[in-house]
């Protein structure tokens, strides 16, 4: 929800920036850069054995890094998984009493939706009603399913023309953090501290990230820009975990198989029958976690079941396992002949349980979001990032909006001044971290 106007959100400031810090404009529109950016095909794709999963990703890590040195950076460089690291030094007496903060964006898009040839369109001075796209007239974006619209009246909204993905995510993300440096780079007098920045490969594909240099990252905190609507902030993600059900029954051949038969498949639907309506994706949202079996196999013999986990609280998760392994008791007391085993794993954690002990980092997150005027609010993801993955591994690091809107599919979209308010805000955190300290 964006809880006021963007564009008078835009309007305030403008008027208020101008009073108070007259910022020279970057170089380069963050708008501008997202739609050089967007026309960049950087489709990751599911099962390589390589990172990046695709070549044609290089293409805008080796852009990003050209441009990274072009604007002043130091230490460029795209690591051999097509990782581009850089770092903005900081311009203060003793840049060493400002912890170093990172800002992170993935460079792929979705393998759901085609990113090949992307058209970006600007629907400029948005009056209201439905936008549909030019190239394929089922592609309507609604103002009933989109409320966020009406936010957007005055604004320039940014689609693909209907036969592609936008790449709003992440390409708002990149383009943001770009215009930031371009920003801090045309005004020495806003003080902060060394940043570092990283753009990734194969976040949609969820490879990428492990093959992060934590280290040589070098920040001590970090932010991906990530989310979706302006002033959304996420320092909570899903504890989740995957349970595979085996249900081993015995197959012979159908006209001698009285007696001898045991069919695992009546076990497979008496066990998926055993599933609380009210704890499943499809009727549960906000805080409440669910059970969801996904994927199976049916035979005879052999028949198995996977099932997601999801819960933001562990005891959550806990109860969850509890419950599928009674409901294998209870279904092993009703088909004694099928052997049934459960094994659970763990996949990852609510970055919370770290980040609870840096309140800062949320807490600076706000107030950036504030001085430019929004709404900020804490929305936790119902899914993993990024950002929980190197949580764990020593690098805390929330997700912050982009103002980009329905991931992932041929309506989405972005405004301009959702990339511009996106920009302000990065702006004005690292220039917090450099009053605090
Ligand atoms: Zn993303």
């Amino acid at each position: 929800m964006k809880s006021l106007s963007s564009l008078v959100l835009c309007l305030v400031f403008s008027v208020a920036a101008q009073a108070q810090t007259a910022l020279k404009p970057p170089a380069e529109s963050a708008l501008d850069r997202f739609l050089r950016y967007a026309r960049i095909d950087t489709q990751s794709q599911e099962d390589q054995t390589t990172t990046p999963s695709t070549r044609k990703q290089l293409n805008l890590a080796n852009l990003l890094a050209k441009e990274l040195t072009a604007l002043g950076a130091q230490n460029v460089r795209v690591s051999e998984f097509g990782i581009v690291y850089a770092v903005i030094p900081g311009n203060l007496p003793d840049n060493s009493k400002v912890p170093v903060i990172g800002f992170i964006a993935h460079m792929d898009t979705s393998p759901a939706v085609s990113g090949e040839n992307v058209n970006p369109i600007i629907h400029k001075n948005y009056q209201g009603g439905d936008i549909a796209l030019p190239k394929d007239s089922t592609q309507v974006i609604t103002e009933a399913k989109n409320p966020v619209l009406k936010t957007l009246i005055g604004d320039d909204i940014i689609t693909a023309d209907g036969t592609t993905l936008l790449g709003s995510d992440d390409k708002s993300g990149c383009a943001e953090i770009m215009t930031m440096i371009d920003t801090l780079k045309q005004n020495p007098q806003v003080k902060h501290g060394t940043i570092a920045v990283a753009f990734t490969p194969d976040e949609e594909v969820g490879t990428g990230i492990d093959k992060f240099d934590v280290k040589a990252f070098g920040a001590k905190f970090a932010y991906t820009v990530d989310g979706e609507d302006l002033g959304e902030i996420s320092d909570e993600t899903w504890s989740a975990r995957t349970a595979t059900v085996t249900f081993q029954g015995k197959s012979t051949h159908p006209g001698t198989a009285k007696g001898i038969m045991v069919n695992a498949m009546y076990a497979v639907a008496d066990y998926l029958n055993r599933f609380p309506h009210d704890m499943l994706p499809e009727t549960t949202e906000g805080r409440v976690g669910f059970v969801h079996p996904y994927a199976g196999t049916i035979d005879v013999e052999t028949s198995t079941l996977k099932i997601l986990l999801r819960d933001f609280d562990v005891s959550g998760l806990d109860a969850k396992e509890k419950l599928l392994r009674d409901m294998v008791a209870q279904t092993s007391d009703k088909f004694p002949e099928v052997k049934i085993s459960i094994e659970v794993k763990e996949n990852y954690k609510n970055m919370k349980e770290v980040l609870k002990n840096f309140p800062d980092l949320t807490n600076n997150a706000m107030e950036a979001a504030r001085r430019a005027g929004l709404k900020p609010f804490l929305k936790p993801i119902r899914g993993g990032t990024d950002g929980s993955n190197l949580t764990f591994r020593g690098l805390p690091t929330p997700n912050l909006f982009t103002g980009g809107t329905n991931f992932h599919g041929k309506l989405e979209f972005n405004s301009r001044c959702g990339l511009e308010k996106t920009t302000e805000t990065l702006i004005n955190l690292v220039q917090i971290f450099a009053e605090k300290s």
